[in-house]
């Protein structure tokens, strides 16, 4: 079966691992401060916080949001379940927003109407690599004084403007799970631009830890000291996964050059299928396509896409209305709450997208799809 995504692993990754592992270090060394260094510089901003998984890097975003009980926070339900669980770990209420039709990203116009004097933050998701609309997005949280935050698990490579995601947001969270555009195994990092909230998420990701003794509240007690000022956990990346991340994203752009010749392939052998959606790429836009979302006619996707897993292609599907999960349910969360989210899950499948695909595994995609969805 192709799957419907796959890491690259190549000798050069091996080696930055293997070194890593003969080294003194093999969790907090010198290839974390290097890693980050290198995903800061990507991103364009100052300051990167390396962790155990995108969802951890959600967790330590909120952390570093301040969300606390009974603060709400505006996102999407077009996305894997941890954009909103990050929030709701740390009791906020989430108020769910409806998506653009042709993107499936957060819709501006839908975050405005569902500020409240208790929202906090704007969470967007950059679907399958599209950036959202992070002008309308900053202009409306700025206005109101909340935080925009851009769960980039889909996006490390996109821009838009030229500006690199990263930079679009007042905190950005990247997840390298291996079908991610880059993999550090399970990885995760969250980016800002300031200095303040890359301090909390630093904090929160390592317990809390007070080691400057400028600021501890007992200095004296002995130079074994430091102290904890807030509770955090551990989510700490080891050096032996940062050595592979920044292995991988030295060959990031080689993915991105990838990942778009399929997407290109795929637009121009699918576009004249009946009742077929291709992506659409905003204006100004440079997305890393992480998926490659097909829309088909919802009545007909089920069968579409068992028949499709049936002859070899592993498609899947992204995703789910994140309130349609029982967790939200039994909260009250009802169908029907965000009508164009359920609309585009009700269409959507996503065709293989990966670097490691040949042309070959392209070209028989594109055959065995023609084929299903034209019966
Ligand atoms: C993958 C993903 C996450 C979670 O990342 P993990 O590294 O798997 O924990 C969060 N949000 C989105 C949109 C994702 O696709």
């Amino acid at each position: 079966m192709l799957p419907y995504g796959r890491q690259s692993i190549d000798p050069g990754d091996i080696a930055a691992v293997d070194a890593a592992l003969r080294s003194d270090w093999l969790t907090t060394g010198p290839e974390v401060d290097r890693f980050e260094a290198a995903i800061a510089e990507r991103a364009g901003v100052e300051h990167a916080v390396s962790v155990t998984s995108g969802t951890a890097a959600l967790h330590v975003a909120y952390a570093a949001a301040g969300i606390e009980p009974g603060d709400e926070v505006i996102t999407t339900p077009l996305t894997f379940v941890a954009t909103a669980a990050g929030a709701a770990l740390h009791g906020a209420k989430i108020v769910f927003a409806d998506v653009d039709p042709a993107t499936g990203n957060i819709d501006p116009a839908a975050v405005e109407s569902l500020v409240t004097e208790r929202t906090k933050v704007i969470a967007g998701v950059d679907y399958a690599g599209v950036p959202v609309d992070g002008a309308a997005l900053r202009e409306i949280a700025s206005r109101h004084g909340l935080l925009f935050l851009e769960d980039a698990a889909h996006s490390i490579g996109s821009s838009q403007d030229g500006t690199p995601v990263g930079s679009l947001a007042d905190l950005t969270t990247y997840s390298f799970f291996p079908t991610k555009n880059l993999t550090t195994a399970e990885g995760g990092a969250v980016v800002t631009a300031d200095a303040e909230l890359a301090a909390r998420a630093r904090a929160f990701k390592n317990h809390g830890l007070v080691r400057d003794r400028a600021v501890q509240r007992h200095p004296d007690e002995g130079p074994w000291h430091q102290e904890v000022h807030s509770f955090g956990l551990n989510y700490r990346l080891p050096d032996v996964l940062c050595a592979l991340g920044t292995s991988q994203l030295a060959r990031l752009d080689q993915f991105v050059a990838r990942r778009a010749e399929v997407k290109t392939a795929y637009d121009e052998a699918l576009g004249d299928l009946d009742g077929v959606e291709l992506p659409a790429v905003p204006e100004g836009a440079a997305p890393a396509w992480h998926l490659y979302p097909l829309r088909v006619p919802a009545e007909r996707r089920r069968e579409i896409f068992e028949a499709l897993r049936k002859r070899g292609i592993g498609v899947q599907v992204n995703y789910i209305p994140a309130y349609w999960h029982p967790v939200f349910e039994d909260l009250g969360y009802q169908r029907g709450l965000c009508p164009v989210a359920e609309d585009y899950y009700r269409r959507e499948i996503s065709l293989p997208m990966f670097p490691g695909l040949t042309d070959e595994d392209v070209e028989r995609v594109i055959e065995v799809t023609r084929e299903v969805v034209a019966a």
